[in-house]
């Protein structure tokens, strides 16, 4: 695996450790951090420092057996969360999201394929599949989509994403990525608003796909 250049911003690595992410933003998170030690160290460094505030939070009038009884929530010790090995090019956290599972791949056209693996109102999380040099529609963005390349890579206007790496899209930014040669790009994609597709047909065929 070459080194991970694009990593999560630091304050989606907060919202996370805070448990203040959407669902499906929140497994992109997961994912990353499963393969990146430098954004995990970051989580963790937040996930010690939230403990502390709590610990000597004087800014609320916590009686002394509330804040006794808070404490003792925080040291019992935390259900274990099942582990989940890597299966092939996705890690546990993706292995959870498909409940063992293989993908079942629905076809979008042009050889890409999707399978949504969780969607509510606040947005959701999807694998992409990508065939070699094939391109993804031109697209604008109503909202944030955060894509984590899992197997081969892409390219788009803003440069190149191989394996582990995570492009943040905004409102900002319309792109047409482009998948690498090589091996077909699987991507773990969330957004939290329907992405804006500039041709018709695309556009037209968006409420059917749920993209
Ligand atoms: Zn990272
Ligand atoms: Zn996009």
């Amino acid at each position: 695996m070459t080194a991970i250049s694009h990593h999560i911003p630091e304050p989606m690595l907060a919202a996370y450790a805070a448990g203040n992410l959407p669902h499906a933003f929140s497994l992109v998170v997961a994912t990353h951090i499963s393969i990146c030690a430098e954004c995990r160290a970051v989580v963790e460094a937040h996930e010690a420092v939230g403990g502390v505030v709590v610990e000597d939070s004087g800014a609320f009038a916590v009686s002394a057996s509330m804040k006794a009884d808070l404490l003792s929530l925080l040291d019992d010790p935390i259900p274990e969360a099942p582990v989940y090995a890597r299966s092939g090019p996705y890690p546990g956290p993706v292995v959870e999201a498909l409940k063992g599972r293989e993908p079942r791949w629905k076809k979008l056209g042009m050889g890409v394929r999707q399978d949504i693996l969780a969607e509510d109102k606040h947005g959701s999380v999807r694998l992409l599949y990508i065939p070699p040099g094939q391109a993804v529609p031109d697209h604008g963005h109503n909202g944030l989509e955060l894509t984590l390349v899992l197997q081969g890579s892409f390219t788009d206007e803003t440069g190149f994403f191989g394996v582990g790496d995570v492009e943040v899209a905004d409102e900002t930014l319309e792109h047409t990525p482009i998948a690498g040669a090589g091996d077909a790009c699987i991507c773990l994609a969330a957004t939290d608003a329907r992405l804006k597709f500039n041709a018709f047909v695309p556009r037209m065929l968006q409420p059917i796909f749920r993209i």
